[in-house]
């Protein structure tokens, strides 16, 4: 739900980001996006979201900046995070770990490295091994512990996306085969 225009608080930096990334599903797209996922169908697949749902989202994502609309190398149309878009990794990283914290019991559900050594990344996403302040494109997510595959039949993108890959890789589905 878009926060009114008359909010109080309308200058509050906050009270602007919620606007921008605080509906229902919009950080989860975020998400998927920096999972690799890139094109429609594979966003409503990965995330059984209602596609007027989706449209309405992935536009007011371009619209702010955070998303790029292009043509994808076999002629689809693909979304992909900007710098701005990039740029929200530390929240959504922050909110991961928040999430394994307190609704996790079973374990971690997904693990983030540093890609070059296979450190693991620190709660402010630092290396473990080698200290470095990791960049979003040397992080490798795979499965933890906590993982549980749901049901039997994997669509093919939540099995991409499960599979120990980089951030912003483009996942390889049926629509994009690279
Ligand atoms: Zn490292």
């Amino acid at each position: 739900m878009t926060l009114p225009k008359t909010y109080a608080d309308g200058n509050c930096p906050l009270a602007r980001t919620l606007e921008v990334v605080g509906e229902r599903w919009t950080l989860l797209i975020v998400r998927d996006a920096f999972y690799g996922v890139r094109r429609f169908g594979d966003f409503a697949t990965q995330l059984g979201i209602p596609r007027a749902v989706l449209t309405n989202r992935l536009k007011s994502l371009v619209q702010e900046g955070v998303l790029t609309r292009e043509e994808g190398g076999a002629g689809g149309i693909e979304y992909r995070l900007t710098d701005k878009g990039v740029a929200l990794w530390p929240a959504v990283h922050a909110l991961m770990n928040w999430g394994e914290s307190f609704y996790s019991p079973n374990g971690v559900k997904r693990v983030l490295r540093h890609d070059l050594d296979g450190g693991l990344l620190d709660r402010d996403g630092r290396c473990r091994d080698c200290g470095s302040a990791v960049p979003v494109p040397e992080i490798r997510v795979e499965p933890g512990p906590g993982f549980q595959p749901t049901g039997t039949e994997v669509d093919p993108v939540s099995g991409a996306i499960n599979t120990p890959r980089r951030l912003l890789e483009p996942i390889a589905t049926a629509h994009n085969p690279g």
